[in-house]
């Protein structure tokens, strides 16, 4: 288990003020000292607000920071309250989430999470590509053809893929305290992977410190998006931690 490249990346989602950034210190220097860093990616996800601030706490720390959607326009325009993926990379994000299905439940679509993901390469972010059916589609056993049609849609006419993680989170599992069955969640990655064996894909959905270590065993996840637990350095540490055992 130890040997392998994980991604750990915090999603704040609209958590999160100036005063929680003081709680970085201690992933910081858990991080700094951690046994398994190099193989181990750190990414933080928060509001828009804070990526300035955070990315210049992080600095030199190996952790990285990411924006959580971005316009789809590069440059700038009438967009009454969005902001865009130069926007992002000029305040310090290296990474963007695109997709996310809180966002697609108030309604982006693949063609828009298309576009956002072309104009996010072009700014020259990773992405981080979320992906994932809801209940009624999972009982009416159409996962794989719901996933299959997000991610063809999604990754429309782009050929070069190596800057795209995959984060597969069934929509019924994100803050529900629920995750998959290990053999299904095992059957989905391979699918996904399927596509493309380059693909890198990470799990979200209820990562915590009580399942992480279930979750570690489905051996071709390469790491996790995680939404609440991020949000409490120490079982963020843990969740980390407990990756390695
Ligand atoms: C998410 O929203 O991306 C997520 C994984 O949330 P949670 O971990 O809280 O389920």
């Amino acid at each position: 288990m130890t040997n392998k490249y994980i991604y750990f990346i915090a999603n704040w989602k609209m958590f999160g003020e100036l005063g929680s950034l003081n709680t970085l210190h201690k992933v910081t220097k858990f991080f700094k000292n951690f046994k398994n860093k190099k193989f181990t990616k750190i990414i933080y996800c928060p509001p828009s607000t804070l990526i300035r601030p955070m990315s210049k706490k992080l600095k030199d720390s190996g952790i990285d920071v990411g924006g959580q959607n971005c316009h789809e326009n590069e440059n700038p325009g009438p967009f009454t309250g969005f902001i865009n993926c130069k926007m992002l990379k000029s305040v310090g994000a290296k990474y963007v989430i695109i997709g996310h299905s809180e966002n697609r439940k108030t309604g982006e679509n693949n063609k828009l999470i298309n576009l956002k993901i072309k104009s996010a390469l072009k700014s020259g972010l990773k992405i981080i590509f979320c992906i994932g059916e809801t209940l009624q589609e999972k009982r009416k056993k159409i996962t794989k053809r719901i996933l299959n049609n997000q991610i063809k849609s999604g990754l429309n006419k782009i050929k070069d893929k190596k800057n795209i993680l995959i984060a597969y989170e069934p929509i019924w599992s994100i803050g529900s305290g629920l995750i998959p069955k290990s053999n299904e969640l095992l059957d989905t990655i391979n699918f996904i992977k399927s596509n493309n064996k380059n693909y890198k894909v990470l799990y979200g959905g209820s990562v915590s410190t009580k399942n992480i270590l279930q979750l570690r065993l489905i051996d071709n996840i390469d790491g996790f998006l995680i939404g609440g637990a991020s949000q409490d350095s120490k079982k963020f540490i843990d969740i980390i931690k407990k990756s390695y055992n």
